[in-house]
């Protein structure tokens, strides 16, 4: 087996671990995991990545965020260039619900190639995830302005990856949000 293969089962199963009690928000409350493999997976499968830092970084995109995990700890166990990926698509948790909403808008553009990649992987994945189901709780409308939110992000993403892109310039399409 490829060196990188055995990288990418090593990250996942840090994952797996670091989000064993986590359950997404959809009504079947589906494992959290399946979502940071299905971004890594776009990344992949659609958008064409074969860089192994960004899958990794996909993978474990959530895992600073949402479980007791550091920056630091990711750059002791998977080097430098991915825990700072991870950082650079982590919300900052002292904020507000609405100011990191925000932020996310306004940091976009100025963030590295690699992070937008794994950004536009996770709005994907998440819009979907949207249109599949409404999570538990709730109302068309929320999801309607997730949808617009989604977008003015996606926006200072653009030129990072067409095929990406273009799948959700599809999605924001039927929901009448234009890109
Ligand atoms: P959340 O940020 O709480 O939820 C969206 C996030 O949940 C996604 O970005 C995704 O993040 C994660 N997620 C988990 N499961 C799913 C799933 N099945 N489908 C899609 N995403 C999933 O919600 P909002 O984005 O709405 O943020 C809260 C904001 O909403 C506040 O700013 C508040 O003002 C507003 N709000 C609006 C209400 C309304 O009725 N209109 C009610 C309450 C709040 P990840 O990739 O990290 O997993
Ligand atoms: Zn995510």
């Amino acid at each position: 087996m490829s060196s990188d293969s055995i990288l990418l089962l090593e990250t996942v199963n840090f994952a797996a671990d670091k989000h064993r009690n986590q359950r997404r928000k959809d009504p079947e409350a589906t494992p959290y995991i399946n979502h940071p493999i299905g971004v890594a997976r776009i990344l992949s499968h659609e958008g064409g990545i074969t860089d192994i830092e960004v899958l990794q970084a996909a993978l474990l995109h959530d895992t600073v965020e949402d479980t007791e995990t550091s920056i630091a700890e990711l750059e002791a166990v998977f080097g430098q260039t991915v825990a700072r990926i991870v950082q650079e698509v982590t919300d900052n948790k002292t904020l507000s619900k609405q100011e990191r909403k925000r932020q996310q808008v306004e940091h976009a553009p100025h963030s590295s190639q690699q992070a937008k990649l794994v950004k536009l992987a996770d709005k994907l994945y998440n819009l979907r995830d949207l249109n599949r189901c409404t999570p538990t709780g709730w109302t068309a409308e929320r999801i309607q302005e997730y949808f617009v939110w989604a977008a003015e992000v996606v926006r200072g993403l653009k030129g990072t990856n067409p095929t990406l892109e273009g799948k959700l310039e599809e999605l924001f399409k039927k929901r009448g949000v234009g890109l």
